[in-house]
């Protein structure tokens, strides 16, 4: 009787003691849920021009006026955020940084060599605002015009000291866990690791749905894929293309706001978010002293931003938008000229040339230089510059983001609490 007894008493203890640890879960499940609502934002959208600046855009905004039959600027999207800042882009050993090493500097927090990627110059792994966000129950996207496996997109899932080690780096896509990557296709397509016979189905057996084109995308979200890895059509089972302009043909080619809205719609609005999106071909038309093409292309990162400010305006307290650059390309200048007198832009004739060539990059060296020269658009140089660029900002947390501070101190504003 009495052990009966005291069996009971054990029980009812041991069942309270259960309830109590229940109770406490449940608590600290909801802390949890809470504090991702409270800090950092929600929805956390950062763009990243590459070669993207200031000049750049004020370039782009000045052809915008021209249009209008205006003199002066015409704002892009992003221009018209709340909050500008100045970051800092030298690397950890060149005053002039590399895209690998600005790119981990902005998602890892910390200065590393030209040339690495998710590692820091004492040859520490580093860990990528990402995939912290990630591993806090974001959903992760990693979106860019240029090759998925190219400098800036694998600067927030990748950790090698080579960024031209492709395949190396499209093999650390899995372990990310990331949700949906999107860019032009895949460098070192063919790549090969044991018994694997290339990017795609390394990717495919590690469970994404590897889809190229709008076709192929459908099907996968149709059949209910789980992880999404999107690439233009024209990418399929080749090679990507290593530089690319405006030339893309209509209907063949997803659009970079297009891209971004898939992602979006795939990724819903229940779960939090975080998507970097990189526009990589203004570096590119940047390196060529193209000033159409590069205009063009920061124009198509404007459109790409009006998408997340669509988004921004349906959840304007949980939303962060960021939009800046990993460097300078060019040392572009706006009004160059061989003396001391007075100058104003030609946009007309650089407009003409560019409406008469169908809006597509076909001058030869030469001509490109000439028509710079009667545009009075100044190149000095065919690689990076070494300046701070701008950070323009909107959304939960933007304050954080006015002022002068260096690139590393990107990741902590977007973390803090
Ligand atoms: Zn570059």
């Amino acid at each position: 009787m009495k052990k009966i007894r005291k069996n009971v008493v054990i029980g009812l203890i041991f069942g309270a003691l259960l309830l109590i640890a229940g109770f406490a879960m449940v608590n600290l499940g909801g802390n949890r849920n809470a504090d991702i609502n409270r800090k950092p934002a929600k929805y956390i959208f950062l763009f990243i021009g590459d070669g993207m600046g200031a000049t750049h855009v004020a370039t782009a905004e000045s052809y915008l006026a021209y249009l209008d039959g205006e003199n002066g600027f015409r704002q892009v999207s992003f221009t018209e955020f709340p909050v500008l800042g100045m970051a800092e882009t030298y690397s950890a050993n060149n005053n002039v940084t590399c895209s690998s090493a600005a790119g981990t500097a902005i998602s890892c927090g910390e200065k590393t060599n030209n040339g690495w990627l998710g590692i820091n110059a004492e040859g520490d792994t580093l860990t990528s605002v990402a995939k912290i966000l990630k591993d806090r129950g974001y959903k992760v996207g990693i979106l860019s015009s240029v090759p998925v496996n190219h400098a800036t997109p694998a600067a927030f899932y990748a950790h090698n000291c080579s960024r031209h080690d492709y395949y190396g780096i499209t093999a650390e896509i899995p372990e990310s866990g990331y949700d949906f990557l999107g860019g032009s296709g895949f460098i070192d397509y063919f790549g090969k690791d044991g018994n694997r016979t290339g990017s795609e189905e390394m990717l495919e057996e590690s469970g994404y749905a590897v889809c190229f084109g709008e076709k192929e995308y459908e099907e996968a979200v149709a059949e209910g894929a789980g992880k999404i890895v999107l690439c233009q059509e024209q990418s399929k089972g080749t090679e990507a293309k290593t530089y690319s302009t405006v030339g893309q043909a209509p209907g063949k080619d997803i659009s970079s706001g297009e891209m971004l809205e898939k992602c979006i719609s795939f990724f819903g609005d229940e779960s939090p978010f975080f998507i970097m999106y990189e526009q990589g071909e203004i570096d590119w038309a940047a390196h060529a002293n193209r000033t159409m093409p590069m205009i063009e292309s920061v124009l198509k990162l404007g459109k790409a931003v009006e998408t997340a400010l669509e988004f921004y305006y349906e959840h304007p307290d949980e939303t962060l938008i960021l939009v800046t650059a990993d460097h300078e390309t060019g040392g572009i200048t706006l009004g160059a000229t061989e003396t001391r007198g007075e100058v104003n832009l030609n946009w007309e004739v650089m407009d003409s040339v560019w409406t008469a060539s169908g809006r597509e990059d076909k001058l030869d060296e030469e001509m490109n230089r000439s028509l710079n020269a009667k545009g009075h658009i100044g190149w000095t140089s065919n690689g990076h510059t070494g300046g701070p660029v701008p950070v323009y900002a909107i959304g939960k947390g933007a304050e954080r983001f006015g002022g002068r501070y260096d690139n590393t101190d990107i990741k902590g504003k977007i973390l803090a609490e």
